[in-house]
């Protein structure tokens, strides 16, 4: 006799759903990534679209990547990830430092500083934490800023004598 009950779409990494509870099924994300060129594969809550928790897996593996995470969860992510990224891309330090930094604001080695992988918490301890870098640079640069344009009004001042 076959003992074996394995169901299509049920793995042993299969993680429940920690909003409603339910299983999850392991499924290709194409029909919720807006695109999917790169054939990702997910573990979806089974309540889904009317729970929309989902997460993706290790490219070639069925081993799901951080935590599941839901709608709320992934534009809070998006959100830090876009003000974090304003750090480097700005200029105000190079993105090296940046991670450092983010790595000591969550309290975790660098290795597992990553936004994909934030709880709602952490999502808005970094983004309260990347504001108050970005308006400490922005002010401190735009101070920087117009002493140059001072500094550029006075030669041109000059040259027009
Ligand atoms: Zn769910």
């Amino acid at each position: 006799m076959n003992h074996k009950k394995k169901r299509k779409g049920v793995t042993n990494y299969a993680p429940r759903c920690p909003y409603c509870g339910s299983t999850t099924v392991y499924r290709s994300a194409t029909g919720i990534y807006q695109e999917n060129d790169d054939d990702v594969m997910l573990y979806v809550c089974k309540n889904y679209p009317a729970c929309d928790a989902y997460i993706r897996t290790q490219k070639g593996t069925a081993i799901p990547i951080g935590q599941m995470a839901n709608g709320k969860l992934r534009a809070l992510r998006t959100d830090a990830h876009r003000l974090f990224n304003q750090l480097y891309l700005k200029g105000f330090m190079p993105k090296q430092t940046a991670y450092g930094w983010l790595s000591s604001v969550l309290g975790v080695p660098q290795d597992k500083a990553h936004i994909a992988q934030l709880s709602e918490m952490q999502c808005e301890l970094v983004i309260r934490e990347t504001k108050k870098q970005l308006t400490f640079y922005e002010t401190h640069m735009k101070s920087k800023k117009r002493r140059n344009d001072h500094h550029d009004t006075d030669v041109r001042a000059n040259a027009n004598c």
